[in-house]
């Protein structure tokens, strides 16, 4: 069983209930919102839909996943909206953060 995304349904418990705030920016996310700055949405971390464990798939707000859209993390993180929202390296979620950690090295 998958979600429409193509998420299993077992990942998808498991990082609903971890984020609760936008994995990127904090911000408190809202299931029943219809505002696109709280509403979740998902978002695959590294863009391949292929990986679909926990590790990859989190819940961000509309903004941040339009923003990022098709750029890599470490791109999306020099860009004017995360520079405005001071979004990064170190204020991103620990789920985020462990990419950072792999690209890096
Ligand atoms: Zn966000």
């Amino acid at each position: 069983m998958a979600n429409r995304w193509g998420i299993p349904n077992s990942v998808e418990l498991i990082v609903t209930a971890r984020d609760a705030n936008c994995v990127y920016c904090g911000i408190e996310l809202n299931r029943l919102s219809t505002n696109r700055k709280t509403k979740p949405t998902w978002e695959h971390i590294i863009n391949d839909i292929k990986i679909n464990g926990i590790e990859n798939i989190a819940l961000c707000c509309g903004s941040c996943n339009s923003s990022k859209g098709n750029k890599t993390l470490n791109e999306w993180l020099k860009s004017k909206y995360c520079k405005e929202k001071g979004i990064n390296e170190n204020t991103v979620a620990p789920v985020v953060q462990k990419h950072l950690l792999a690209s890096s090295k």
